[in-house]
């Protein structure tokens, strides 16, 4: 086994589904300085870059908008990177780094870029999330390294956008995620590949993510300059703030509201559950007459 097939095998033992290896100067001739492997670890050579599924299927079946959120498995990620970085650093000696400084809209370093040089999807118009034929949309996590290790480089052939959209696109001019989201995406497609798409952040941030750091630093503000005594508890303990809270307690918010990849084929058919196994289909089949009555 090589060094890169170890280091991707430990990485699926603990929990990721898709594991790459992305190199730093492939991502260098993208990224900008200051948003580097490099500028948070001196020295970084490699980004293993990998991917968990953290919402269950059966969430985007719910007609409650909130189950889909009470379904992520938040902390996951981070839990892998930790284990890798861990298991370099002791089993090869070399430095590594799990947590990426987040600050903001301005973070400083693109993961989807990570996951695009490593091979594990491609750019979609769908907030530009990166698409995997197979598990759809990817929640990314990374450790860089200062190991170096064959990188396994970017996906020859898009993911977005899937036959079907062309063929909507050819019709109507659309895509499922353009209809989906007037305000923050736009794009074209020409002979069947993106000709060219925009994602606006900033208006998809003010819509999607209510809940988080940002959210508890506005109510307390809000409560801060509030006069009324009343309205000042119902803003610092009302269900909204406590949610916030929740979800600050556990390190969580949410990037995006989604609905963009709701109606994407690329991730309809990676979360319709397929029968694995002979008990299930022997369950759903229908009863054979045996011969002998
Ligand atoms: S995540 Fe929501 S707000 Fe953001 S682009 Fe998609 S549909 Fe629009
Ligand atoms: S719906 Fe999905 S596959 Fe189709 S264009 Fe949008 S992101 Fe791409």
């Amino acid at each position: 086994m090589t060094l890169e097939e170890e280091v991707k095998q430990f990485a699926v033992q603990q929990g990721a589904d898709l594991v790459g290896i992305a190199s730093v100067a492939d991502i260098n001739r993208y990224a900008p300085p200051g948003h580097r492997p490099d500028d948070i670890l001196t020295g970084a050579k490699s980004v293993i870059t990998f991917s968990k599924t953290r919402l269950v299927k059966g969430a985007w079946y719910s007609s409650d908008y909130r189950t889909p959120y009470y379904n992520n498995v938040w902390g996951i990620l981070p839990g892998i990177a930790t284990a890798v970085a861990q298991f370099i650093e002791s089993e090869y000696g070399y430095y590594s780094v799990y947590q990426i400084p987040d600050i903001g809209l301005n973070p400083s370093l693109s993961l989807k870029l990570c996951a695009e040089m490593a091979g594990l999807g491609t750019r979609s118009m769908a907030a530009g999330i990166i698409l995997n034929p197979k598990v759809g949309m990817l929640s990314i996590g990374a450790c860089i390294t200062t190991m170096p290790l064959k990188a396994d480089g970017p996906m020859t052939e898009p993911v977005c956008p899937h036959p079907s959209c062309v063929k909507l696109w050819e019709k109507r001019h659309t895509t499922p995620c353009l209809d989906a989201c007037h305000q923050c995406l736009s794009g074209e497609i020409a002979e069947g590949r993106i000709k060219w798409m925009r994602y606006d952040r900033r208006i998809c941030a003010t819509r999607a993510m209510t809940e988080g750091p940002s959210a508890l630093l506005r109510a307390l503000r809000e409560a801060a300059n509030e006069p009324d005594a009343g309205m000042r508890r119902s803003i610092l303990l009302g269900s909204f703030t406590q949610r916030v809270f929740e979800m600050v307690a556990a390190s969580t918010y949410y990037a995006q509201c989604f609905e963009c990849t709701r109606n994407c084929p690329v991730c309809i058919e990676a979360r319709t559950i397929r029968v694995k196994n002979t008990v299930q289909a022997t369950v759903d089949a229908p009863k054979e007459v045996d011969a002998n009555g």
